[in-house]
């Protein structure tokens, strides 16, 4: 009987075909961006939707445009604590005295008329009053009795401390674009704007598992040349950052049929895998046959470090197909290829529309050591210094296998293709690990 590919198969590129637009493509000396680039164009965006409640919305992908049922706000209102009155009245280089008439209170206007020479005592985010169009700040303003105030000549200008209606969203204007991801600020607009629910993306489902011999899940005991399994703990980490559902696997022996089963397992029930290890030249293991065996499967040798080896591609088993992304066995390897070859991926799998990791360039405190030809990821500590100015040192050791390296890092020194020595002073371009959450 013919099987018929899954739907998506139809339309996705394969590796061949995106190599294929790239000059000087050599999967063993694969410059970073070009690896970033043959990811971008290969991954596809799921299409799956949901709707949840606004709390809920918190951190996933919006899947919809969202346009802005009403007005923002809904009346012209006042910006102050104050007196409202027609700027007509303005009179000049002369003091301004007005009869107070009222007074309009937020939630509760003042719909009375106000006529020449008159004004309302007004709070702040109350319904300008009909005919006033400019608000005096109480603190400019002096009253000798209650029923009338003095302005100074020159304290306002016309439209002063109103805001209009609309002016933080007209109704009918975009409010959000699909593919942002919801922050704080975004879960207040949808409610500013009485929006109860909203359609995002599913979450991506990504299953996880760590390979070699010599690992030894916690609670095991630490046998002769054997280490704790700590890779997927960092990976448990960064994907929840990401706002993936995680499938964890566990550590899986390096014997073809265990293999085999944790990737056709991994395939038919999640969107995207990520094992570690494995994937360097000569490794006495059954990983990267298995993982060629069963898709379209790419082995790199990338310009850069830590990294170097990783794999890429997709795989299928039983009329399902995920991504996959086998990433190098060092901690910090894993990381590092994570942060710049798979979260862009991933997050493009979301649907997300996400901005290029913010670089900024600071000093670095001391020299760095750097081969031209290949993009080197030092783990940093950014301060500031005496001075006020930001400065970066590295934090020691750099060995892709030191874990600490990373945890003391606040931030990773980027290192170009081509760039060479740093000297001490130098600028150099830093991506910190945390912002505003
Ligand atoms: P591999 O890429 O499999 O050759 O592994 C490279 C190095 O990373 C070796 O020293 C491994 O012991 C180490 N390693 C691989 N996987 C893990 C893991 N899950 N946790 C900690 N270390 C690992
Ligand atoms: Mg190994």
């Amino acid at each position: 009987m013919k099987q018929t590919p899954p739907p998506d198969q139809t339309t996705h590129p394969t590796l061949d075909q995106v190599v294929s637009c790239l000059s000087g493509y050599d999967p063993d000396a694969l410059p970073v961006a070009q690896a970033q680039q043959i990811i971008r164009s290969f991954v596809l965006p799921l299409h799956a939707v949901e709707k949840v409640a606004i709390r809920s919305a918190l951190d996933r992908v919006l899947a919809a445009d969202i346009v802005s049922p009403i007005n923002v706000p809904a009346h012209d209102n006042s910006a102050m604590d104050g007196f409202a009155f027609a700027s007509a009245e303005l009179a000049g280089d002369a003091p301004l005295s007005l009869r107070v008439v009222g007074t309009s209170y937020a939630g509760r206007a003042y719909d009375g008329p106000v006529g020449p020479g008159e004004c309302v005592r007004i709070m702040t985010g109350a319904v300008m009053p009909e005919g006033c169009d400019t608000v005096v700040p109480q603190e400019f303003t002096s009253q000798s009795d209650t029923a009338s105030v003095m302005l100074p000549p020159n304290v306002v200008r016309p439209g002063d401390n109103r805001r209009l209606a609309g002016e933080d969203l007209a109704a009918g204007q975009p409010a959000l674009a699909r593919g942002k991801i919801l922050r704080p600020a975004d879960l207040g607009l949808l409610a500013s704007l009485g929006v109860a629910e909203v359609p995002v993306q599913r979450r991506l489902r990504v299953a996880f598992f760590s390979t070699g011999d010599e690992l030894r899940s916690i609670g095991e005991p630490l046998d002769e040349g054997c280490v704790y399994d700590s890779n997927r703990y960092t990976l448990y980490g960064m994907l929840r950052r990401l706002g993936c559902d995680i499938i964890d696997m566990g550590v899986v022996a390096d014997d073809p049929a265990a293999l085999e089963a944790a990737f056709r397992s991994a395939c038919e029930n999640a969107d995207a895998i990520i094992t570690s290890g494995g994937v360097s030249v000569g490794a006495a293991d059954y990983t990267k046959q298995m993982m060629a065996q069963l898709g379209d499967v790419t082995f790199w040798k990338i310009g850069m470090r830590p990294g170097r080896p990783m794999a890429f591609g997709k795989i299928h088993s039983a009329g399902h197909s995920a991504y996959l992304f086998g990433l190098p066995g060092n901690p910090v390897a894993v990381m590092v290829t994570f942060y710049f070859f798979a979260r862009e991926a991933l997050l493009h799998m979301m649907g997300a529309q996400v901005p290029p990791l913010p670089l900024f360039a600071v000093r670095s405190q001391g020299a760095i050591r750097k081969k031209p030809g290949r993009t080197e990821y030092q783990r940093g500590i950014l301060s500031v210094a005496a001075d006020g100015s930001r400065e970066v040192r590295i934090t020691g050791a750099q060995g892709s296998g030191i874990l600490r390296s990373m945890s003391e890092a606040n931030c990773m020194v980027v290192l170009g293709h081509e760039q060479g020595n740093v000297q001490a002073g130098d600028m150099v371009e830093v991506l910190p690990f945390e912002g505003l959450l």
